[in-house]
């Protein structure tokens, strides 16, 4: 079988960056110049804008700084859906303040990564991540996790 990768929301992030990295894309308002992830492409939601803007697309900063972390011990109820033959594998879900647009962005930590190696206001980076593989159709949904950067 031929995997083919899919982003699992199309527009959320790229990694075909000019510079050839793995990118979260947001919007910015041209007027305002607010950042807005998940991106934002109808209309500035910056109560304080005059409008008339536009929203452009812009990569935002590959590396943040914890704001905040859990982990989640228990499978969710439906209609979360997950296997229940599959023991449930705890995940860590992690804030990170990106300080350039002014915005908190939750994701998945990387895989190995749990609570016990975060602390708020460590450093971390977007990575490209694996969110699910459908055999079924042979899709790897990609997604991007948040992985401590090394010291
Ligand atoms: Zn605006």
């Amino acid at each position: 079988m031929v995997w083919r990768c899919r982003p699992v929301v199309p527009g959320w992030f790229t990694e075909g960056g000019d510079d050839g990295g793995f990118r979260l894309l947001g919007t910015r308002c041209t007027a305002c110049s607010a950042v807005f992830f998940p991106r934002e492409d109808v209309h500035c939601r910056n109560p304080g804008c005059r409008g008339g803007g536009e929203l452009v697309e812009v990569p935002l900063s590959r590396r943040g700084r914890v704001w905040s972390y859990t982990d989640g011990r228990y499978r969710p109820p439906a209609p979360y859906v997950s296997d229940p033959a599959v023991p449930w594998e705890p995940y860590t879900l992690v804030a990170v303040e990106l300080a350039a647009e002014a915005l908190v962005v939750l994701g998945q930590a990387a895989p190995g990564v749990g609570i016990g190696d975060l602390a708020v206001g460590m450093e971390v980076e977007a990575v490209p991540g694996v969110l699910n593989e459908d055999a079924g159709t042979g899709t790897v949904w990609t997604t991007w996790h948040w992985r401590p950067v090394a010291a």
